[in-house]
């Protein structure tokens, strides 16, 4: 696991995407371009690539720290606090 992050170290089952969509973007009719999935609520949300970045607007919003990619063959997870990512 990456070096300094109890965040990462702490996840044990990974969150898989519900739905391949982002849960903010539907609502608005708005684009994106990756999807994440939180790893502590497992709401899954656009990437920074995205116009409306939801998902690290949530992670600061509600001090969630760590997503999943939720991309197909995409097997990685990142921290926002420390900046770490890690593959799994
Ligand atoms: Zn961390
Ligand atoms: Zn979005
Ligand atoms: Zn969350």
């Amino acid at each position: 696991m990456a070096d300094g992050c109890d965040h990462l170290a702490a996840i044990g089952n990974i969150k898989r995407p519900q739905r391949r969509e982002c849960a903010e973007c539907v609502k608005v009719q708005a684009q994106w371009v990756h999807l994440r999935t939180c790893q502590s609520c497992g709401v899954t949300l656009c990437c920074d690539s995205s116009p409306n970045k939801h998902a690290s607007k949530h992670a600061r919003a509600v001090s969630h720290p760590v997503i999943a990619s939720a991309e197909p063959g995409e097997r990685w997870l990142y921290c926002f606090v420390d900046d770490a990512a890690v593959e799994y």
